[in-house]
């Protein structure tokens, strides 16, 4: 494999670089303090050298290909750069959800033209994906929520939970069951738009730890109802193939993204260690020869480790763009990048004392935004189960 990315994705990352550093990270603590995006949000996106997010651009590789054929490779490359700046443009840039890949995966040509027709031509409906529920995350045979059909309608009941996009979402791509005791192979996927009565926000944004300018909602299905066609893969038949699908294109959904949040908080892990190094040489005359020799050692295994990362994760976008599903090389991406980039902006901290604590500064904001990493589009203990589950051969029951 080459480890290059190519001349024309680096000359693209470097932009990506230059408009993170000038115009992202200015309006970082706005995003924290505001509990929503920054004012200016709208204005700073459309400033970035990529009109998508990287995780869109690399939604139908086939069709999107520049004839490098690094799709892939370029997408993950570029989406350590979205992060450098600071995390708000990860999930509010255009094109920042995994909906539309659920659609892709799952709908038949008809209904990906009418819900995501306008991808190609830079045309989004915002979209949602909602698969969380209050009993249910990890293991998706679990969903409860239920759809039942009722002459031309399915009629769904149930909650969803940190929703991303929820509250404002125009289409929601809503998992459900349409019989529980089926498990896995009950689960669907329906279409519900907002607006659609008996579809509620219960809660607009719930408070966390971090990330908290990123909506996530909590979402109520009270006798929603919706046309039969909103079931994704429905040809009129219940028995058909494409509506059996649910959970095959919910977990084939978050294999592709995977990779993006794993390269996203290296983004993140990466800023943290320069900015503590650039601390630390503004403020080394103060140092011990004994106290700088040990912050240059954390500061040198700190930033190999994350090379690591970097280096699977691109053997990921290398593997794709040449047609391997690489499921065992994303689970390892997923399962390594994130707590890795956790320790970095921990250690981060920790060497610039009490300053790195300090609101005066980014890195106590990015220890807090880091930690959802290993939790979200299945977690650490998740990818890890995974992996072993493929080294022994029993496959993986869990997303
Ligand atoms: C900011 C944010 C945004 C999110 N956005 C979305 C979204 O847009 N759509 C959506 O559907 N969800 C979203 N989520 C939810 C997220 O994907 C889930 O929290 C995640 O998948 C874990 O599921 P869970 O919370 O139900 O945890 P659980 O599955 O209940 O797991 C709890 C703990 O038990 C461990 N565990 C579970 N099963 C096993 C096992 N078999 N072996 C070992 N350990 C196990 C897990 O690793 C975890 O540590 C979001 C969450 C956050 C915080």
């Amino acid at each position: 494999m080459s480890f290059g990315v190519g001349e024309e994705t680096e000359r693209m990352r470097l932009q990506m670089r230059e408009w993170a550093l000038a115009d992202v990270r200015p309006l970082a603590r706005e995003a924290d303090l505001s509990h929503a995006p920054p004012r200016r949000a709208a204005e700073v996106l459309a400033k970035c050298p990529i009109a998508i997010s990287p995780i869109s651009m690399a939604v139908d590789p086939a069709g999107e290909r520049d004839g490098s054929g690094n799709t892939y490779l370029r997408g993950l490359t570029l989406m350590e750069e979205v992060t450098y700046g600071d995390m708000w443009p990860f999930t509010t840039m255009p094109g920042a959800t995994i909906a539309p890949k659920a659609i892709k995966l799952l709908a038949t040509s008809e209904q990906a033209e009418r819900w995501v027709g306008g991808l190609e031509r830079g045309v989004y409906r915002t979209s949602a994906f909602a698969l969380t529920e209050p009993g249910c995350g990890s293991d998706v045979s679990k969903v409860a929520t239920t759809a039942v059909r009722d002459g031309d309608e399915w009629v769904l009941n149930g909650s969803k939970i940190f929703c991303t996009h929820g509250a404002f979402a125009e289409i929601v791509v809503v998992f459900a069951t349409i019989d529980r005791a089926a498990g896995r192979g009950g689960v669907r996927a329906f279409m519900v738009e907002s607006g659609t009565p008996g579809f509620t926000v219960v809660k607009a944004n719930e408070r966390k730890l971090g990330l908290h300018w990123q909506d996530t909602a909590t979402l109520a299905f009270d006798d929603a109802r919706i046309p039969l066609d909103h079931c994704l893969g429905y040809t009129g038949d219940d028995s058909g193939d494409g509506t059996q699908r649910g959970v095959w294109g919910a977990l084939e959904t978050l294999t592709h993204s995977r990779p993006f949040v794993a390269a996203a908080a290296i983004g993140i892990g990466q800023a943290a260690i320069d900015y503590a190094a650039d601390w630390v040489a503004a403020n080394r005359h103060e140092y011990t020869s004994k106290r700088l020799s040990m912050i240059e050692d954390a500061i040198a295994s700190m930033n190999w480790r994350l090379h690591q990362a970097r280096y699977m994760v691109r053997r990921v976008g290398w593997l794709r763009d040449a047609g391997h599903t690489a499921r065992m090389e994303t689970s390892m991406a997923k399962a390594y990048a994130p707590p890795v980039a956790e320790h970095a902006c921990l250690r981060a901290m920790q060497l610039m004392g009490p300053e790195g604590c300090s609101k005066d500064h980014l890195v106590e904001k990015w220890h807090r935004d880091i930690r959802i990493f290993d939790i979200w589009e299945g977690t650490g203990q998740i990818q890890r189960l995974t992996i072993a589950r493929q080294l022994l051969g029993a496959g993986s029951g869990t997303g």
